[in-house]
């Protein structure tokens, strides 16, 4: 089935508990600081009714005919993974800015999960089908479906009981209707999405086979007892003229405070079994990073767009330094795609039957883009030079008395207008320099956990075997070392 933005917006008006800036926000979808972002994933919902996108954004459902959206659609074959990098593409150019957290992007952490059937079964065999239950009702009803994973976490060199409980996630009290939780959790469009997967962030459970803090659920954003306190956001501070990035497209993140929520037994995952936590913290972005890393190429994109549009505008592009730092931009946006193009066509089965892009191009394409984003923001913002920062404000632009100043400093030839050059320096302002910037590569560098992460998925993911046994071939070791 496909929602409507409407029925989308409708969904979010159901009585959720959310504050920012200090007060309470009584209609989310018509707040200032949701309404841009909430109107971004409503127009996603929408243009998958439409003629112009829907080929892209949708297919068929096999067993009933019924439409559904693309980026839910469990990876079977190779062409599933182009379609659903094809329909982020179609997305982002039509919002005209990039969007990570609008559902297709954590919808991938259910099917590691799906693919951990076995170890939950071991569990109990419940959990297993409430994976099954809860992919197709993602599929079917089309809902906006985020990720919780990250606890405030306290004093990291205390054990959790030794301090507040509260500082991670955990089960207080199980009763026949299901388990009630306790804890905060980090999460980016909570208080506009319709539930979360929540998991924990524990990495190492030691020796302990069963501990209250190894949960795994999936909850309802209007969940009683659950509490969304947001981080303040960028739009409506400033001239949507002067920032349209920061007007359009902030993505606002939320402390999602759980004060004893009720979670009903068929939305439980997983619960005590530290087998399965630690299952799904090692395959987590199994599939989901090739979602997220496909939104660091269209930020590529506009990089490079920005920078190009720049120096053609002020007769730079023929010089040859200005060329090589233009060639280092693509350098980075074709090491991506690389990445993604190779993972997709060494694309391996999963154990639940899946097609799951091959682990280590995907994971080592994460880093590649992940760890050099910051370098690239910084090589485009030179290449845009110091006028980012110093040009004066769309008023001034519009103000009958500095009017024909800015026109005649701002106007270049006969291509380039000063409206034109006004408009690109504030895109590329606001796409490397204003808050909103710094916060989107603080998005990038954490949202899919921590740069540490990322390098043990690339540890963990790799195939030593090669390496190794070219080694030991030419060094003349015996065969006991590699056992
Ligand atoms: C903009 C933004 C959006 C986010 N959205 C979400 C979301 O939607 N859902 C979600 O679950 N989380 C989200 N997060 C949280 C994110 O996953 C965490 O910030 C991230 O996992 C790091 O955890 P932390 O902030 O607690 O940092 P810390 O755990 O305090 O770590 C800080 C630094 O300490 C070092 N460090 C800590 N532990 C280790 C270790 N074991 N080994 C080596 N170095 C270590 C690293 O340098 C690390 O970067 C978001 C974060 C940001 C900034």
């Amino acid at each position: 089935m496909l929602r409507t933005g409407d029925q989308y917006r409708d969904s979010i008006r159901d009585g959720r508990e959310v504050w920012v800036d200090g007060k309470k926000v009584e209609n989310v979808p018509n707040h200032p600081v949701f309404k841009p972002i909430v109107d971004i994933r409503a127009r996603i919902y929408d243009m998958a009714h439409e003629n112009e996108f829907s080929k892209k954004l949708t297919y068929q459902d096999e067993s009933n005919g019924e439409k559904n959206c693309i980026g839910s659609k469990l990876p079977k074959t190779q062409n599933d993974w182009l379609a659903k990098r094809e329909a982020i593409k179609t997305i982002m150019y039509e919002i005209g800015a990039v969007v990570t957290r609008v559902g297709d992007e954590t919808a991938g952490e259910m099917w590691s999960l799906y693919d951990g059937t076995d170890i939950l079964n071991e569990v109990d065999p419940r959990f297993g089908e409430n994976i099954a239950d809860h992919i197709q009702k993602v599929l079917k009803s089309d809902i906006f479906h985020v990720s919780a994973n990250t606890d405030p976490k306290g004093d990291r060199s205390k054990l959790p009981q030794d301090q507040d409980p509260d500082m991670l996630l955990h089960a207080v009290k199980e009763t026949d209707e299901g388990i009630v939780v306790r804890g905060a959790k980090y999460e980016t469009a909570a208080a506009y999405a319709n539930q979360a997967f929540v998991k924990p962030t524990i990495a190492n459970w030691g020796d302990q086979k069963l501990s209250n803090y190894a949960l795994g659920f999936i909850c309802p954003m209007n969940a009683k007892g659950l509490k969304h306190i947001c981080r303040s956001g960028f739009a409506g501070r400033s001239n949507p003229e002067d920032y349209p990035l920061s007007n359009r497209a902030d993505e606002v993140d939320t402390l999602l405070v759980f004060d004893n929520v009720m979670i009903p037994w068929e939305d439980v995952l997983f619960y005590q079994h530290t087998k399965a936590a630690t299952f799904i913290r090692g395959t987590l972005h199994r599939y989901s990073a090739l979602a997220f890393v496909e939104r660091i190429l269209h930020i590529a994109d506009l990089m490079i767009g920005t920078a190009l549009h720049n120096v053609r505008q002020t007769g730079l592009e023929s010089q040859q330094a200005v060329r090589e730092k233009i060639s280092t931009l693509i350098c980075y946006r074709e090491g991506i795609e690389a990445h993604l193009t190779a993972a997709i066509a060494n694309a391996e089965k999963s154990p639940g039957d899946l097609l799951m892009p091959q682990q280590s191009f995907l994971y080592t394409g994460r880093v590649h883009a992940c760890s050099q984003l910051p370098k690239m923001m910084h090589l485009a913002r030179e290449l845009c030079g110091g006028q980012i920062c110093v040009t004066p404000d769309h008023a001034d632009f519009n103000n009958t008395e500095t009017q024909p100043w800015l026109e005649k400093f701002y106007s270049i030839n006969e291509k380039w207008s000063s409206e034109d050059r006004r408009r690109l320096l504030a895109f590329g302002r606001d796409l490397l320099n204003s808050s909103y910037a710094g916060h989107k590569l603080t998005f990038q560098l954490f949202a899919q956990s921590a740069p540490f992460a990322h390098l043990n998925a690339v540890y963990n993911n790799f195939d030593f075997s090669g390496p190794l046994d070219f080694v030991k071939r030419s060094a003349g070791l015996s065969e006991k070392v590699m056992k």
